[in-house]
């Protein structure tokens, strides 16, 4: 024995960047992937990969399909209860419903059980790796790690720091804020999976004081993430301006807080200057497209196109609880949708939410040698998707003329129900 496991089935992959690449996208209808000891050492057609071992073990997936494990970069854990509150805008909102949801983490029993509901709905969704906002409290924070250490997901997040604008509940003083994210870094930052990031709620909550204490800790660890919102709202964005009068736009407030670059995951950028787009490509700062999330709190529409004429990196989230699931293939669908009805919108192919949808974020996080696509060297970490028998989509995938038709409808009707196993490094870390 070999101690390999080769799975058969559909695979489907993105090796680049999708809106640059042409042939980024790699489909094998009868496909092999090898495995062993937790790496991807082959794939491409079954008969091929059988050759490179022909002792491994064959796990039989044929009618099903074989994705790379999705990542999504910007979901906040706390929000997992408050899914649907829909009908208000993005202030209104966290007032009424995030904060004092958000505010309920201090109650630790509470906050342990969101987060291990909140790392099994990722997973159950194909989800693998996630940048995630933790709580406003360590202990809820830390919670949320320790939840992901147990599952073996990837999950990159920080305790969310605000001293201003927020509930008095939900605020800390600087010097505290640094005790316990430092604290938090040292139990947690490269503990296996996990990686830690710096999480600014939004500059509106953070005072001067607050962001150079971020910019510290960015400093004092130069492989932690940094996250944060930006330009998400009208309303929120008129706050920020008169928060700090000295601000040339929304952007300059981070900048000057040395908090973009390419370790950097703003999300949202809904209202973006050419200013602002052409500093986030120049510092190869990410941004996380969320579009269910915006649509649901009327943020309004992400001019896409102009992020990426510009040369500025993003990828995809959900923002639940702002976003609407943990779906990261209706997500998906949700940016295509958004971007069809868009002026001058950008028409998604397949490929490219493909690619937004999985090797896109592992750029985002620095991962991509890692994980995000299903190519030889890479950790093991993929999605079996196959549609419950009789189902719309298994009817579709049925009668698809080609490998775009059946990526497009994996994004369309593609759910939690077709999601049947999910792996980490090899391990299963969720199965139906
Ligand atoms: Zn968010």
């Amino acid at each position: 024995m070999s101690g390999a496991q080769l799975f058969r089935a559909t695979l489907f992959h993105t090796t680049a960047n999708a809106f640059r690449e042409r042939d980024a996208l790699r489909s094998e209808a009868d496909g092999g992937l090898l495995v062993r000891d937790g790496r991807i050492v082959a794939s491409g057609p079954f008969d091929h990969v059988r050759r490179a071992d022909a002792d491994a073990t064959l796990v039989d997936w044929r009618g099903g399909i074989i994705l790379p494990g999705l990542v999504d970069t910007h979901v906040h854990y706390p929000q997992l209860r408050i899914v649907g509150r829909l009908g208000r805008s993005l202030l209104d909102w966290l007032e009424q419903a995030a904060l004092p949801e958000e505010a309920r983490m201090a109650d630790i029993a509470y906050a342990t059980d969101t987060a291990v509901r909140f790392v099994a709905a990722l997973a159950a969704h194909g989800t693998t790796t996630a940048l995630v906002f933790g709580a406003h409290f360590a202990a809820a924070t830390a919670a949320l790690l320790d939840a992901a250490a147990a599952t073996g997901l990837r999950i990159v997040s920080g305790l969310v720091l605000a001293d201003r604008f927020v509930p008095a509940a939900l605020r800390q003083a600087p010097g505290d804020a640094y005790r316990d994210s430092s604290e938090l870094i040292r139990r947690f930052h490269r503990r296996g999976r996990l990686r830690y990031a710096v999480t600014p709620r939004f500059a509106l909550s953070t005072s001067d004081a607050m962001l150079e204490m971020c910019q510290t800790l960015a400093a004092e660890h130069d492989d932690i993430l940094v996250q944060s919102h930006i330009n998400e709202d009208a309303d929120e964005i008129r706050k920020v301006a008169e928060a700090f009068p000295w601000a040339s736009d929304y952007l300059a407030v981070y900048d000057r807080f040395g908090l973009t670059g390419s370790r950097t995951v703003l999300a949202h950028n809904v209202h973006a200057t050419a200013a602002e787009l052409e500093r986030l490509a120049a510092s190869g700062t990410t941004i996380a497209h969320c579009p269910g999330s915006n649509a649901a709190l009327g943020g309004g529409i992400c001019p896409l196109r102009r992020h990426l004429d510009a040369g500025v990196r993003v990828a995809l989230g959900t923002d639940v609880g702002g976003g609407t699931g943990f779906g990261m293939l209706k997500e998906g669908l949700q940016a295509y949708l958004m971007q069809r009805v868009a002026v001058d919108g950008v028409m998604l192919g397949p490929a490219q939410m493909l690619y937004l949808s999985t090797l896109a974020g592992a750029e985002a996080l620095g991962l991509a040698r890692e994980i995000g696509s299903l190519c030889a060297g890479k950790a093991a970490d993929f999605v079996y998707v196959k549609p419950p028998a009789g189902s719309v989509l298994d009817a579709v995938l049925q009668r698809a003329s080609g490998p775009e038709d059946m990526l497009a409808a994996l994004f369309t009707l593609g759910g939690e129900e077709s999601v049947q196993e999910v792996r980490v490094e090899g391990t299963v870390v969720h199965q139906r």
